[in-house]
């Protein structure tokens, strides 16, 4: 009952963490100045985050397919936010060319794409972490405090407690790697998806390190880097069974934001 109590507090309280959209309306960040993604890339990317199943899209033929399509561009587009023309117009493909994590959106094809676990809860309160590698952007006493701030916002609003433990020991492991990193779910280096994680009680938490990270600098990360502690309370969400919000200014939105303290 405790844990069921818990996962409930959490996915209420989730959506009191905000980030912070203003780099993105005012269009200051470099970050966000990206170009549509190819047609190629737009229907690959619609089954990576699951809004179709590539198995589906094949074995509709080509009018079902067709309607597969237009469905799952119109439900990516409400996800995001943008006029539902089920066309993959051109708003559409920038959005998809945006920073944003690696987790599915939509939990439908879960043959397809991110990392996602059948059971989304732990079995205890006390959790641990291990940070197994680090990135050459930031000091690891720099890191392992970001690590240790986005957990401390989950503990704050869900009985949970986390430590930091050796190396290899956590029950969640945090890792920074580039394009294949030992999992099955390879990175694609500079924007796109930024870092990824397993829901409960897998516990892996991957940064991209193909990003440039940076921590509490404003002037980096108007720029070209990525705030880690924003992707870090985000990842760490899922690490404790959320999945993605449809509320844009969540911190559980899968495009990314930098967090608004
Ligand atoms: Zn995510
Ligand atoms: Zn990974």
């Amino acid at each position: 009952m405790i844990q069921i109590g818990s996962i409930f507090i959490l996915l209420c309280v989730a959506s009191s963490i905000l980030a912070d959209k203003s780099g993105l309306a005012h269009g200051k960040s470099k970050k966000f100045d990206v170009k549509p993604v190819s047609e190629d890339k737009a229907k690959e990317y619609l089954q990576t985050f699951g809004y179709v199943n590539p198995t589906n899209l094949q074995s509709g033929g080509a009018a079902g397919g067709f309607d597969l399509l237009k469905n799952a561009i119109m439900k990516f587009q409400e996800y995001a936010g943008l006029s539902k023309t089920g066309v993959l117009d051109t708003q559409t493909k920038k959005k998809m060319a945006m920073p944003r994590c690696g987790i599915t959106d939509e939990p439908m094809a879960l043959t397809a794409g991110g990392p996602r676990a059948v059971t989304r809860k732990w079995s205890r309160n006390h959790i641990t972490y291990s940070i197994d590698s680090w990135t050459p952007d930031l000091p690891r006493d720099t890191v392992r405090r970001a690590i240790r701030e986005a957990y401390d916002k989950w503990s704050a609003v869900a009985p949970i407690t986390f430590e930091e433990v050796s190396a290899g020991q956590g029950d969640i492991k945090v890792k920074f790697g580039s394009y294949s990193h030992g999992d099955p779910w390879p990175f694609d280096g500079d924007g796109g998806v930024l870092a990824h994680a397993t829901m409960p009680e897998n516990g892996a938490l991957h940064f991209d390190d193909s990003e440039n990270w940076a921590y509490k600098d404003a002037d980096k990360i108007g720029g070209d880097y990525t705030d880690l502690l924003a992707v870090a309370i985000h990842e760490g969400g899922h690490t404790l069974g959320l999945e993605h919000s449809r509320d844009d200014n969540a911190i559980m939105a899968p495009f990314y934001a930098r967090f608004k303290n």
